[in-house]
């Protein structure tokens, strides 16, 4: 099983029946930028493992894609599902779904509660949080007025937010709650893109632990009998670069923190996928409040998926050549 899995998301065009000059074309594993006249715009050809066009569901995802990352979780291994993409290409979609279309998230959830429900040989406790970085500053979205937390490190808790509120929970209903109020406390910009498109990243986490259930027997001896790991389920701020956003004054500033973090991130990934960890290299994870926050569920023995989204309107092809650009180097 690959550590870091990234797929593409090429969502449905935003207008309908617009006269088609350059457009993106996906045949089996590869997408292509190709001219009005149909052919292939040099340069412009990628190749994935897995790409979703338009008539994929969040369910075909999920199952593809990000499943074995959430079923590896409950298994004892940390891992990170994230969504990249420039604004209104879908990454909330994608992890937050709609009520008739569940998410990730949700899917997540549910796997998560079914799989430890009928679980007979192991106790679990879950317990979740839910953050936002917005202008390189961690705030809590489960404690309303909890802001500017501080990422710290210890021997006993490895790299934690301190003060975050973590909720210990025992059914699916008690996390779409907790889901949904701290949905209402994520911070919103207006831009001349979108005037609803969320300037933070939002980091939805589940601590799973669990224990043997044979406690004095032989299994307490076992280093297998307590397990702890950690899912990160992650909606990104829009990649798109600020200048064409129009962006001045605060939301440059927005700006410029969200590409930095965006930015530290596609550096460790790369720096992952070149398999830097396994030789020692120095993975820049300090760099940012989103590396270090993601730090223990990237890299090591964790998992990764990441779902880079993309429009196929030809306004956005800069755009969607950058997502592109990234996904590339998350191979
Ligand atoms: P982002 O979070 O990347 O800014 P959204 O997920 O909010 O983008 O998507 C922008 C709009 O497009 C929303 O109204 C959303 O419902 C719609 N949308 C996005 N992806 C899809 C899709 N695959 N199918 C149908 N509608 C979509
Ligand atoms: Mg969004």
């Amino acid at each position: 099983m690959e550590k870091i899995c990234v797929a593409i998301r090429l969502r449905p065009p935003t207008k309908q029946n617009v006269v088609r000059g350059h457009h993106w074309k996906v045949s089996d594993n590869s997408i292509s930028l190709l001219s009005a006249a149909g052919s292939v715009v040099s340069g412009h050809t990628f190749a994935f493992d897995t790409i979703f066009g338009a008539d994929a569901k969040n369910i075909n995802i999920y199952e593809q894609h990000a499943k074995d990352v959430v079923l590896s979780a409950v298994a004892g291994f940390n891992g990170t599902v994230f969504a990249y993409g420039q604004t209104s290409s879908g990454k909330t979609y994608t992890m937050r779904g709609s009520e008739s279309e569940p998410g990730i998230t949700r899917l997540a959830v549910n796997e998560i509660f079914r799989h430890i429900q009928k679980a007979s040989d192991r106790e679990y406790l879950i317990r979740v949080s839910y953050m936002e970085i917005y202008n390189e500053e961690i705030n809590d979205l489960l404690t309303p007025d909890s802001r500017k937390l501080q990422v710290h490190e210890n021997l006993e808790k490895g790299v934690f937010v301190a003060g975050l509120r973590e909720e210990i929970v025992d059914s699916v209903e008690q996390v779409l709650g907790l889901l949904e109020a701290g949905e209402v406390q994520r911070h919103f910009g207006e831009t001349n893109m979108n005037i609803n498109s969320s300037r933070s990243h939002s980091i939805f986490r589940m601590v799973i632990e669990s224990r043997s259930k044979c406690h004095g027997g032989q299994g307490s001896d076992d280093v297998d009998a307590v397990r702890v790991s950690e899912l990160n389920l992650v909606d990104l701020a829009g990649s798109e670069r600020i200048a064409k956003t129009g962006a001045g004054g605060v939301r440059l500033k927005e700006g410029g923190h969200i590409n930095k973090s965006l930015m530290c991130l596609g550096n460790v990934i790369n720096k992952l996928c070149e398999g830097g960890a396994k030789q020692g290299a120095h993975i820049p994870y300090r760099d940012s409040k989103l590396t270090r926050i993601l730090q223990t569920a990237l890299g090591g023995n964790a998992r990764t998926a990441i779902i880079c989204t993309m429009t196929p309107d030809e306004e956005q092809i800069d755009e969607s050549r950058g997502t592109l650009q990234f996904a590339s180097r998350a191979k």
